[in-house]
């Protein structure tokens, strides 16, 4: 998605209206419209980039470094028992918004959500995907 189309730079830019939580110089959190509990916040750093895989080093930790503050602010203000962090990169992993963000989910005992589901039944080569896996790091 092309920046000037993009909602959350929308956000950023007071264009859409949003529920903020938290904002420094790099990075704005606000309350997601859909929540998956009360109080799912979303992060996102202020410039426009399609998913995480794109932020430089820097730009990581500063996200990083805010999604904990929040996560503790969520936490709190909740009352949660537990908190989700999460990203999903790409259409296959769900993503609908391409600007990069962090999913903070504060979670409740009994809540009714549960984890991911184990269909995949077989045990992988785990050598070989462990080898695939380590000859890509760049
Ligand atoms: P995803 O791209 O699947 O990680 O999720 C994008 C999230 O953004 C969803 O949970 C939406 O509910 C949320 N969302 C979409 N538009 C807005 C908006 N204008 N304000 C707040 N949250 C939004
Ligand atoms: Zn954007």
């Amino acid at each position: 998605m092309e920046e000037e189309n993009c909602v959350f730079c929308k956000i950023v830019k007071g264009e859409v209206p949003a529920y903020k939580v938290y904002e420094d110089e790099f990075v704005l959190a606000f309350l997601d419209i859909n929540p998956i509990n009360d109080g799912h916040t979303l992060v996102i750093p202020k410039k426009h980039h399609e998913d995480f895989l794109h932020l430089d080093e820097k730009e990581i930790a500063e996200l990083m470094h805010a999604v904990q503050k929040v996560a503790k602010a969520v936490k709190k203000a909740t009352n949660a028992d537990g908190i989700n962090i999460g990203m999903n990169i790409g259409k296959a992993a769900g993503q609908i918004i391409f600007h990069a963000h962090v999913h903070v989910i504060p979670r409740f005992e009994n809540d009714g959500y549960k984890h991911w589901e184990r269909k995949h039944k077989d045990k992988p080569d785990f050598e070989e995907i462990a080898k695939r896996i380590k000859e890509n790091f760049k």
